[in-house]
């Protein structure tokens, strides 16, 4: 069997990709490595409790805003169980020494009053931040379901600072740390996150913010029906190893056991410098490997996932982002001794779910280098399961031990409703979805170059794109519309959206 396109990870991108092409009539193969189809939307269970890996909430899903818009058109309006979060503070920055909650509320009246609640003279500079938000987002003409320039929005913006602007607003400390509390949803970096990335991130969730009832899993579950369902193959254990040449083109994909799968085009959902490491020297130039291979990512994130004993710790419909001091931007610089400088909380909402909470996940960002010593053991369940050592379950017992005495001083009575609780590293990222530094959002983008740090979905090998979170934006709204972008490459852009607009 020849594909018409061979598609390598079920991540949301590869999934959304081979539904498009599947629907236009094109035969599709998606290769998975792992068991779990979905990258970051897999979810896992410890004591009944159902954890999300990547997706925590999801920001457009109101009837005509964006992601709503293209979801219905693949497939999935209708047929997610989904639990919206509090209108009135479904974000909370908080700090320790400051009783204070700050609640981002969703809809921009709502949000700048209550902001205004909080900071009653600070009226200019909370109206130019919702306006400015607003402006950046209407200027990308995908983020409106409109066809347009892809991947580029105006220069005016890419070069702006996200740090700085707000710094600009205001001589309001406070008000800056909490304009810019959420940054762990985007991995901010001071002297680099361009606005852009903090203005798509923050206006999709101020439209409205939504949970996975039972899981992120479902997206995938229901993307890959609708892939089936339109005669595409979807594969799981099927790890792909190697692209193989036909002169200038892939003429098939080797999996690990030496099976080859046979295409005329090429999709790849995986990091894009991984993606070239199976590339043979030769085949590109060496300046466009090196550009793409020395691009920094994201930071990663070490994670506790606490199961509550049965009706213990009230449900949370809101999230929290917590700091130890008034700069949420200088989370990422810490040592042994301050780790962690805060953490961001998320309750993940069940289909039982009530007055109590199930679990609950608190992240606080990690070097790659604090795991570096275990780099060398791979672990993913059910196959390839390997026992880290002794110093490696010390090491997430002592780290899981420090982030719950934190979280202990902002919920006092909170070890005595743990059951239980689990960890996860950068090196369970990198095993699960097959980074190189389980980096949690892939490419840093970098306001002093931003050209750079955009990555093309057409590739310098004519029968290769790329999809996912390293393209365009992450998230789940940042990775559909990249998934349209590479597809428009294929289908055209303004067929492409006149169909997304016709469903
Ligand atoms: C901790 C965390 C929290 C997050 N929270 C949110 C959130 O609340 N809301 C939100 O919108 N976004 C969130 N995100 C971001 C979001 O999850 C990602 O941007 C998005 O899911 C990435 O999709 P992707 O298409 O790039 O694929 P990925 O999720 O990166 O998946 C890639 C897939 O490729 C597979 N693969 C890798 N190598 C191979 C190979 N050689 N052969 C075959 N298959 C291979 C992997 O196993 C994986 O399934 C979060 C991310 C993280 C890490």
């Amino acid at each position: 069997m020849k594909y018409d396109f061979v598609i390598i990870g079920s991540g949301l991108g590869g999934l959304e990709c081979a539904v498009i092409l599947s629907r236009e009539g094109y035969s599709v193969c998606v290769l998975e490595k792992n068991r779990q189809l979905g990258g970051n939307l897999q979810i896992f269970v410890r004591d009944k409790a159902i954890f999300d890996t990547g997706i925590h909430f999801i920001g457009g899903l109101e009837k005509g805003q964006n992601l709503e818009r293209y979801f219905n058109y693949l497939g999935l309006s209708g047929k997610l169980k989904m639990k919206k979060l509090d209108e009135d503070g479904f974000d909370i920055v908080s700090f320790d020494n400051d009783p204070i909650e700050y609640k981002y509320a969703q809809g921009y009246e709502n949000f700048k009053r209550t902001l205004l609640g909080y900071f009653p003279d600070e009226e200019a500079a909370i109206t130019a931040y919702c306006e400015k938000l607003i402006e950046i987002s209407h200027s990308f003409p995908l983020y409106k379901v409109e066809s347009g320039n892809a991947s580029i929005i105006d220069t005016k913006f890419l070069e702006i600072n996200t740090h700085d602007y707000i710094a600009s607003l205001t001589n309001n400390i406070k008000l800056r740390n909490v304009l810019a509390g959420t940054n762990p949803l985007y991995a901010g970096v001071a002297d680099k996150t361009p606005l852009y990335v903090h203005a798509l991130v923050i206006n999709t969730y101020i439209e409205s913010s939504w949970k996975c009832i039972d899981g992120g899993a479902q997206i995938a579950t229901q993307l890959s029906k609708t892939i089936k369902e339109h005669g595409g193959v979807i594969r799981n254990y099927a790890e792909v190893v190697k692209f193989n040449f036909e002169g200038e083109s892939i003429e098939s994909v080797e999996l690990k056991d030496g099976e080859k799968v046979v295409g005329k085009q090429f999709i790849s959902n995986i990091h894009p410098s991984i993606t070239l490491d199976m590339i043979e020297p030769g085949k590109l130039r060496k300046s466009y490997v090196n550009r793409i291979s020395s691009l920094e990512n994201s930071l990663s994130v070490f994670i506790v996932q606490i199961v509550f004993k049965e009706k213990s710790f009230p449900y949370l419909n809101h999230n929290y982002y917590h700091y130890k001091s008034d700069n949420v931007w200088d989370t990422m610089d810490y040592t042994e001794e301050s780790w962690p400088k805060g953490y961001a909380l998320f309750c993940p909402a069940s289909s039982r779910t009530g007055e109590f909470a199930d679990c609950m996940s608190v992240m606080a960002y990690m070097h790659y280098d604090e795991v570096k010593e275990w780099e060398n053991t791979f672990h993913t369940i059910p196959k390839n399961v390997s026992l880290r050592s002794e110093s490696y379950v010390e090491f997430k017992k002592r780290k899981g031990e420090k982030l719950l005495d934190e979280l202990e001083k902002k919920f006092p009575n909170i070890r005595s409703c743990i059951k239980s609780y689990t960890c996860s590293t950068p090196l369970s990222y990198r095993d699960y979805i097959g980074t190189k530094d389980g980096s949690m959002y892939g490419i840093l983008k970098d306001h002093k170059d931003p050209l750079r740090t955009f990555i093309s979905p057409k590739t310098k090998v004519p029968n290769l794109y790329l999809t996912g979170q390293n393209l365009n934006m992450h998230g789940v709204l940042g990775v559909t519309i990249g998934a349209v972008v590479t597809c428009s490459e294929i289908l055209g852009m303004d067929y492409l959206i006149q169909k997304i607009k016709e469903a």
